[in-house]
């Protein structure tokens, strides 16, 4: 698979398959089961790409929508808006949404309403109007705290709403503020279409100067914006009385998308992001200019909705992050701040949460207090993920990763000697420019020396606007390709052994649901194994039950097993 991914976009991408989520089951954390959806007018589907931040973005989203009286749909036909949550990640992204969006054309004639969220939206911004003009928003994951007024901005200036409020130009250094008179219905911003720093910036992980948003043009008597072709000029010019949303202008806030309104997708298990953005600016990811800065709700917040999933009903937890390991309390009282492990620790003390698990760590942030957490809070998984992207200094170095391969190391030796076992997983980018057969060989012999559970491992491939996108990607894709092949082979051999060590031993599992054509359950070990196994017709077990199995044959990715009843 070709890509070179952010850190944390690891374990949706595996198997080369992207996660597509349309439709929503509405496990509101917020929004009461009595919300009357049946009767809502309004009706929106969405479609989502990408990682577990963007799979939990949309969660949001979704309970945002309802909240705001929409109702959630299967299908673009049955839908009043259409919404299309991007992931930037992989190869030749920005074509496949615009492909995507080509397909979406033909419902515009049925008068339906296109936005794009996400981190294609942030990184093409006002191209998107330029090459799909029946789109009418585009936002960044940075502004979807604003997604309720956009909504109702939308709404109005399509005629389908009876708001009042207008959009004014960026004068509070928020790119989208809402105003009551005198502003103009909608804005447009000139000086973001670029929206990423020049290499000099990036390299040094600052991000650029912010531009000044600067209202185009706005007309008020249709209710539509139109903007000013004589300062556009350089740019193609968009099609009259189309409507223009726009968050893009966000990177640098403070604020975290908090919402008491979550859609969440499965009843037992769920998602809580407790930092939002990225400021390590490795040399080939795109994420710090998608997501923007870092920023870390607070601790309170986080563990408020910790208990309130507990109440609902939930029993595991996985905390989400670009890099959890640099989450730093927001809380006001200095006093009661969380460090990282303080708070995975305390939301594994949370009652009736029986799994705590976190995603991604970077090795620089990854603390020593970490592994002493592990030790002291059974609940907390014996798994850890921790993206190592080479085992060669000089390529980490190139990466801009921040550390070597001994401090690396020195991390995973502390895992190595908690009191339990932990489950180590990473990810690899092999072919990265300059990239050696010494340096290589480094990378085979990191996988001997940690013994990973599994690699997430793809051919590096240059992203839009990053430093490495100046580097001469001189490998050719055969030689990545063939490097990535001796990789997956090398690391199938490990994984062999390493999960027959489990066979004749007992686990503890979290059932996720029945194979009804296998006749097998399928379920999760604490070690974030994928463990099948039979039970007799009488046991029964339910999803997002607990239940012990001994394992009976292992596989190169999975375990089988047979109910200890
Ligand atoms: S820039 Fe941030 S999100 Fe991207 S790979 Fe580096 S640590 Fe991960």
């Amino acid at each position: 698979m070709a890509g070179s991914r952010s850190d944390s976009q690891t374990l949706v991408a595996r198997g080369s398959k992207l996660s597509a989520l349309a439709l929503y089951f509405p496990y509101m954390s917020g929004v009461p089961q009595s919300n009357p959806q049946p009767a809502a007018q309004k009706t929106f589907y969405l479609e989502t790409f990408g990682c577990q931040m963007n799979v939990h973005d949309s969660e949001k989203v979704v309970g945002t929508l309802l909240q705001e009286g929409y109702r959630q749909v299967e299908t673009v036909e049955q839908a009043d808006l259409v919404l299309y949550n991007t992931c930037s990640i992989r190869d030749k992204a920005e074509q496949k949404v615009f492909n995507r969006l080509s397909d979406y054309k033909k419902y515009k004639a049925q008068g339906k309403t296109f936005g794009v969220l996400g981190c294609v939206a942030q990184q093409e911004g006002e191209k998107i109007f330029e090459r799909a003009p029946y789109v009418s928003l585009v936002a960044g994951s940075a502004s979807y705290r604003k997604l309720p007024e956009m909504l109702r901005q939308l709404e109005e200036a399509e005629g389908k709403g009876a708001s009042s409020t207008a959009i004014s130009s960026a004068t509070e250094g928020e790119g989208f503020s809402t105003t009551t008179g005198g502003a103009p219905p909608f804005a447009v911003f000139e000086g973001w279409e670029s929206m990423l720093p020049a290499a000099s910036d990036s390299s040094t992980g600052n991000f650029p100067e912010k531009p000044k948003g600067k209202l185009v043009a706005q007309t008020r008597g249709s209710g539509l914006t139109t903007r000013d072709s004589a300062k556009t000029s350089s740019r193609k010019p968009v099609a009259d009385s189309l409507v223009r949303i726009t968050g893009l202008d966000d990177r640098e806030t403070d604020k975290c998308f908090e919402t008491e309104f979550t859609a969440r997708t499965n009843p037992h298990r769920g998602y809580i992001t407790i930092i939002e953005g990225c400021d390590k600016f490795c040399s080939y990811c795109v994420v710090p200019y998608t997501r923007g800065k870092e920023r870390s709700r607070t601790s309170q917040s986080v563990l408020a909705e910790a208990r309130q999933m507990a109440d609902l009903g939930y029993t595991e937890i996985q905390l989400l992050g670009q890099n959890v390991n640099s989450y730093k309390d927001s809380e006001g009282n200095s006093a009661k701040r969380k460090t990282f492990a303080e708070l995975l620790a305390a939301v594994g003390e949370v009652p009736g949460i029986r799994r705590v698990r976190f995603m991604t760590s970077h090795p620089r942030d990854f603390g020593r207090d970490i592994v002493d957490a592990l030790d002291a809070v059974p609940t907390l998984c014996d798994h850890v993920h921790l993206p190592v992207q080479s085992g060669s200094t000089r390529m980490l170095d190139a990466m801009q990763r921040l550390y070597t391969r001994e401090q690396y190391l020195e991390r995973i030796a502390w895992m190595k000697s908690a009191k339990r076992e932990i489950s180590i997983t990473t990810d690899m980018i092999v072919g990265f420019p300059g990239e050696t057969e010494t340096d290589f060989a480094e990378t085979l012999s990191l996988l001997d020396e940690v013994g990973y559970d599994a690699v997430f491992a793809f051919k590096y491939s240059p992203r839009p606007n990053t430093p490495s996108i100046k580097l001469e990607d001189a490998i050719p894709d055969e030689e990545k390709a063939r490097r990535l092949d001796v990789l997956m082979a090398r690391q199938r051999e490990i994984q062999i052994k390493r999960y027959k060590r489990y066979i004749g031993t007992t686990c503890e599992v979290m059932v996720e649901g029945k194979n009804e054509a296998r006749g097998q359950y399928t379920a999760r070990t604490t070690h974030n194994k994928t463990l099948n196994f039979t039970a007799p017709p009488s046991a029964n077990p339910k999803a997002g039950s607990y239940a012990k199995i001994l394992v009976t044959a292992s596989f190169p990715n999975s375990l089988a097993g047979e109910l200890v009843v």
